[in-house]
């Protein structure tokens, strides 16, 4: 994919009304938009309060002119910003003055496509842009931030550069046929070797986490009427938190709410779209419901302590016997029971009370271990994109130890360890791996 020169424009900032709307334009060459846009030119980087006239010169609106002339921009190029009020017909008004001028309409994700092309951001940063953008938890902004600041590019760097001086080492020798490589020799690549599978260890621990922020879990709740699933729903989500709808479509779709534990999303599905029913578009909802199901990675199985359930293991027949499951037994302060965790028939039942609070962060704790999290500490915030290469470089260096009396099969797995490694901050990414990625940004971005 090669840089682009033509100039693009789009409103920055999201649809609506605001106090302040921005519009932004980047492009090679820029500096014959501004007597037009402005009347005058801009000091490079400077705030000015400028009048933005239109077509035919007439004042549209007053509000700050910002001239980033490349490289020293976001995007590498030239970029204009008009900072403006807020209205939809205001900012259309502004963006039509510089597509006149010769801008197209900007893409999704253009600007950072331009930014990724100019070398302004690799991959991985070009990523964190809209993981940071589309944050929701306190701990995914910083995961995301860390990204986006390069501390996983930087990682991944560390890991390329020991690979190289790894592989020159292993090459030279096969330029020398003749002279076996020294025992001792083959011994202290060995142990350069094992400290980059340990470095690459921690790296996919810290990317782990990070996914686990941005993706969270699947949970499907199962559980009779009255049993309490509202009831625990809102004590895990925390009471400054409200729990948001996510599907909307229509009520017999798959009822999913999305709920924070310690920042990492939880995205439940409700099994009440399982029961039995006659009705044609009911039964397309339970298939829905089935599928989303099927996808699940956990289950979590409530029942009331002080009743026996008949009816729900006829629903958690139908969950595949692949996913986890926990069960839950609510209301114990009915009882008097303490909280705790029992191994019944192989399978973990926890005792708490969603009503007095009693046993949930116990709860929370063991939902949050069976999906692998272990805080955000470091964690850098990762896609399955990630994930992939990570292992796929994982799965070479294994290769490489099993193959340390022959050099060449060696040198090939460390090469091809690096290649994975170099996918993920998209130094050898193919154009359509690009094109997908920058296509599901935002306008103006
Ligand atoms: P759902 O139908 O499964 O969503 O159940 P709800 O959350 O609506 O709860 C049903 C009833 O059980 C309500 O009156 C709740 O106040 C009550 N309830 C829920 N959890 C507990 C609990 O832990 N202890 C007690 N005593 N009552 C509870």
């Amino acid at each position: 994919m090669l840089p682009k020169h033509d100039a693009v424009a789009a409103i920055a900032t999201a649809p609506g009304r605001g106090g302040i709307g921005v519009v932004r334009v980047s492009g090679k060459d820029l500096s014959s938009y501004l007597i037009p846009l402005f009347g005058q030119k801009l000091a490079p980087r400077h705030a000015t309060l400028v009048p933005f006239k239109d077509l035919n010169g007439l004042i549209i609106d007053h509000g700050i002119g910002l001239y980033f002339p490349g490289p020293h921009s976001y995007t590498g190029e030239d970029v204009i910003e008009l900072q403006g009020h807020g209205g939809m017909a205001v900012l259309n008004l502004l963006l039509q003055s510089c597509l006149f001028l010769g801008a197209r309409p900007a893409e999704p994700g253009e600007f950072t496509q331009r930014a990724f092309l100019n070398n302004k951001l690799d991959l991985v940063q070009a990523e964190s842009v809209i993981d940071l953008i589309n944050a929701t938890s306190e701990q995914g902004v910083r995961s995301a931030t860390r990204s986006l600041q390069g501390d996983f590019s930087q990682a991944i760097q560390s890991l390329v550069v020991q690979l190289i001086e790894l592989r020159m080492h292993i090459e030279a020798a096969l330029d020398f046929p003749e002279e076996e490589l020294p025992a001792q020799d083959i011994a202290r690549q060995e142990i350069k070797l094992k400290g980059i599978k340990s470095e690459l260890e921690r790296v996919f621990d810290l990317a782990k986490q990070g996914s686990i922020l941005r993706e969270g879990a699947h949970v499907v709740l199962v559980g009779e009427p009255n049993v309490g699933k509202s009831s625990l729903l809102n004590r895990l989500s925390g009471e400054d938190i409200a729990l948001v709808s996510e599907v909307a479509g229509t009520t017999r779709d798959a009822i999913r709410q999305a709920i924070y534990i310690d920042g990492v999303p939880l995205h439940i599905i409700d099994t009440a779209g399982l029961r039995e029913s006659q009705d044609v578009v009911e039964q397309m909802g339970m298939e829905r419901t089935r599928q989303a199901i099927s996808k699940a990675d956990m289950v979590l199985f409530l029942q009331d302590a002080t009743k026996v359930d008949p009816s729900a293991s006829r629903v958690l027949e139908q969950i595949p016997r692949e996913i986890p499951k926990l069960h839950v037994i609510n209301k114990i302060d009915l009882l008097g029971d303490l909280p705790h965790i029992e191994i019944r028939d192989g399978i973990e039942h926890i005792y708490v009370s969603a009503k007095t609070d009693v046993g949930i962060n116990l709860l929370k704790e063991r939902l949050l271990q069976m999906m692998g999290w272990h805080g955000e500490s470091g964690a850098f915030m990762a896609r399955a994109r990630h994930l992939e290469s990570l292992t796929k470089a994982k799965r070479h260096l294994d290769q490489a130890s099993t193959n340390l009396s022959m050099p060449e099969l060696w040198a090939e797995e460390l090469r091809l360890a690096q290649a994975a490694l170099s996918e993920i901050t998209g130094r050898f990414s193919s154009d359509d791996l690009l094109g997908e990625i920058f296509s599901r940004f935002c306008i103006g971005k």
